[in-house]
């Protein structure tokens, strides 16, 4: 027999912040729901990145539905004005929050959904589509029954690969042992797995510097760390930013900082280099190569970003953007090709709205691909539609998104330092090159002066045979992380 709608769950896919805070915004508008999270414990995301500082201080990093049920229970609230790590996100906020009675016996752990369809109708099926319960399938094979689907489940677990065209390099799958995926524990947890080592990290946003910053730490620690850094720009500019004249001394003194490394050997800087091919060397090493010259590393850190997984979801209706993966509404207000500090306007339910009636990405998620996501505004977007589906449309379409008129989108990640930055700019894997104003307070600013991916890239010069280039470019022209190596490839 089909249940009624209207007496099924809403289901929540993830118990990250955003979905969290979906959950809270459930219980106070008295709708049932359940939380399916693949991790052993809330923000299983956040926790992998537990030892980086956010750049945006706690008070936009709490949601206010779930901040009135965590005062209720006698919650003391961390200081707004500090920039807490992930791991304290998880600890003073989001297992506190998911710990509540209110929201504890909702949550189901160890639950990975597989699939998101409408029972028994597949996605060409019109008639009584909307009246028909979701059907999540959870990998152990159990179906669940929703009467709709908040998906909050991010972008984490789907990293973007090395292969500048978007797609693998040659031999990159082969080679995934050596490749760590952003933000590793280089000065904790994954230690080992990097001192003395031939390092190569890819990428020139936020997550990239971060890393080059914890490497070169660790190189003087343990000297035999070779740190490289390949980009595809021909310069490090953007990655650097302002510098002094950077109106955020932090966010300068980062740039400064990476520069400084860069031009006293620390950081061996590759530019122009898009990533072609990977092939194995001695000793457990590998090459990369991008069509002309070759590195010889042992390892190499992807800080590339994240893409949205919507394989779960083929048999619903979406209509998603073909750039960003993002609703089509969305799109044009977070395209980094188009945006520089600017602002995302405030948006909720129409914009995150399918031809799928019920279902909704929100969070990292609803982002696509664009790497401008901000918590607080994950958070609108769940009062949003959570109202919508208590059906108060007014509540619903009244969308409100009080940022900082600066200050919110940068990071401060000198190690242990948790005092507030100065004013917007680069978000996450975005580094900033100026700074702007939002008007009215409202909206946030996001991305980078000209659009985070304005800049043309030098055309990438591959080989057509793989498995030829890497010799091939080697002796003339290679470059090696670190100072010793031997010459490179040629030396090996
Ligand atoms: C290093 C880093 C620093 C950041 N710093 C900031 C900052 O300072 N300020 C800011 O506003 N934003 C920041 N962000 C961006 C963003 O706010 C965070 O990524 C945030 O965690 C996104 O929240 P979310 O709930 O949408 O997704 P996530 O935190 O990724 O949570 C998704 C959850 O869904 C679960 N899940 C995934 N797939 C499934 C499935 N199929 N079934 C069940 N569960 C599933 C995951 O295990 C995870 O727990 C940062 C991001 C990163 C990576």
């Amino acid at each position: 027999m089909i249940d009624r709608l209207e007496d099924l769950p809403v289901v929540v896919i993830g118990a990250g912040p955003v979905g969290l805070a979906a959950a809270a915004h459930l219980h106070q508008r008295g709708l049932p729901f359940t939380v399916l999270e693949a991790g052993d414990g809330p923000a299983a995301a956040v926790a992998q990145w537990g030892h980086v500082r956010l750049f945006s201080p706690w008070r936009y990093n709490v949601d206010q539905a779930a901040a009135g049920l965590l005062r209720d229970a006698g919650w003391v609230e961390p200081d707004p004005e500090i920039l807490p790590t992930g791991g304290e996100l998880v600890a003073d906020y989001l297992r506190p929050l998911a710990d509540l009675p209110a929201m504890k016996p909702a949550i189901r752990y160890g639950t990975r959904v597989v699939a998101v369809t409408r029972l028994g109708l597949d996605r060409l099926r019109t008639a009584g589509r909307e009246a028909t319960p979701f059907l999540l399938r959870l990998a152990s094979g159990t179906d669940l029954r929703a009467r709709a689907v908040i998906d909050a489940s991010g972008t984490w677990t789907t990293p973007n690969v090395l292969g500048a065209a978007g797609i693998p390099a040659h031999g990159e799958t082969t080679a995934a042992g050596v490749v760590t995926h952003a933000l590793p524990d280089v000065l904790g947890a994954d230690r080992d797995r990097f001192a003395g080592k031939r390092v190569l990290v890819v990428g020139a946003g936020h997550s990239a510097a971060n890393t080059l910053l914890a490497l070169a730490a660790l190189a003087e620690q343990a000297p035999d760390t070779k740190v490289g850094w390949a980009i595809r720009s021909t310069s490090p500019a953007r990655t650097y930013g302002g510098e002094t004249a950077d109106a955020l001394p932090a966010r300068g003194a980062l740039g400064t900082r990476l520069r400084e490394h860069v031009e006293a050997g620390r950081i061996d800087l590759v530019t122009g280099f898009s990533v072609h091919q990977l092939a194995p060397a001695a000793d457990g090493a590998v090459t990369v190569s991008d069509g002309t010259r070759t590195l010889t590393v042992d390892r190499i850190v992807s800080a590339t970003g994240f893409r949205p997984d919507h394989s779960i979801t083929t048999e619903l209706r979406l209509a998603l953007d073909p750039i960003m993966g993002s609703t089509r509404a969305l799109a044009p207000l977070i395209d980094p090709n188009q945006h520089s500090c600017g602002t995302v306007p405030p948006h909720g339910v129409d914009e995150l709205a399918h031809p799928e009636p019920g279902y909704y990405a929100i969070g990292a998620k609803s982002y696509g691909r664009a790497p401008t996501f901000l918590m607080a505004t994950g958070y609108e977007q769940a009062r949003s539609v959570v109202a919508a589906l208590a059906g108060d449309w007014t509540a619903a379409r009244d969308v409100q998104l009080e940022l900082p008129e600066t200050g919110v989108c940068n990071s401060n990640p000198i190690l242990h330092d948790n005092t507030i930055t100065a004013s917007g700019g680069g978000c996450c894997g975005t580094p900033a090159a100026d700074t702007t104003t939002t008007s009215g307070g409202r909206g946030l600013a996001t991305g980078i002066s000209g659009g985070l991916l304005a800049a043309p890239l030098p055309l990438v010069g591959t080989s057509t045979s793989p498995g030829t280039d890497s010799a091939g470019g080697c002796c003339g022209t290679s470059t090696s992380p670190g100072t010793d190596s031997a010459g490179g490839c040629c030396g090996n």
